[in-house]
C-alpha cells in the first residue's frame, strides 16, 4: 500500500469517529481543516498538515472519552511519530506543534482563549493551560511557529456541522504531491 492509500485506509476505517466533544467527525474535522487551509492558498505542504493533523487520534485506542476522562492522548506527538517516517518537516513539525500552538495563543491573545469551544477548554488544562511568557517566546524561536499557529487557527474552526467539502480522494493528488 503506498502513503496515500494507507491514509485513505485509515480515515475509511475510522474517520467517522467522533472529534471528542464536538459535533463533527474525525473525518469531517480534517476535511474541514484541510479546505481552510487550501482556502487560504496555504503552500501544499501545509495543507497536508492541515488534513492529518490529527491522525494520532485515529492511530491510538484510548477512546473518543478520553479528554473526558481526565486522560491527554499527547495525539499530536502519535501523529507526528507516524508521520515523520514518510513526509518532510514541513508537514510533520506544524502538526506537532497544534497544540503548543493553542497553548501559546491563549497566553498572547485573551480573545483566543475565550472563544475556545468547551471540549478544547477542558483538553487545554490537561495539555498543561496557556504558556508562560519565556515558553511563548521560546515557541517564537521554532521555524514552524508561524506554519503551526496558522494550522491551529483553522484547526478551531473546522467544527462546522454539515459543511459541505471536497472529499478525502479530491486531496489524494496534494499528498502524493508532497510525498515525492
Ligand atoms: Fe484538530
Amino acid at each position: 500500500m503506498t502513503v496515500t492509500e494507507q491514509i485513505l485506509a485509515l480515515f475509511e476505517a475510522r474517520g467517522g469517529e467522533e472529534y471528542f466533544g464536538e459535533a463533527v467527525s474525525q473525518l469531517e474535522h480534517a476535511l474541514q481543516c484541510g479546505t481552510l487551509a487550501q482556502e487560504a492558498r496555504a503552500p501544499a505542504e501545509l495543507v497536508v498538515a492541515s488534513l492529518l493533523h490529527d491522525i494520532g487520534h485515529l492511530l491510538h485506542e484510548e477512546g473518543e472519552d478520553a479528554a473526558q476522562r481526565g486522560l491527554d492522548t499527547r495525539h499530536e506527538e502519535d501523529g507526528d511519530r507516524w508521520l515523520a517516517t514518510r513526509f518532510p518537516p514541513s508537514v510533520t513539525e506544524p502538526v506537532r506543534l497544534h497544540v503548543a500552538a493553542k497553548r501559546y495563543l491563549c497566553a498572547r491573545e485573551a480573545e483566543y482563549l475565550l472563544a475556545l469551544s468547551p471540549a478544547s477548554k477542558l483538553s487545554l488544562e490537561l495539555q498543561g493551560g496557556p504558556m508562560s511568557e519565556d515558553e511563548a517566546s521560546e515557541f517564537e524561536a521554532n521555524p514552524f511557529y508561524a506554519e503551526a499557529v496558522r494550522l491551529r487557527r483553522w484547526d478551531d474552526q473546522a467544527k462546522v456541522v454539515d459543511l459541505k467539502t471536497p472529499d478525502m480522494a479530491s486531496f489524494a493528488v496534494l499528498i502524493d504531491e508532497v510525498l515525492s
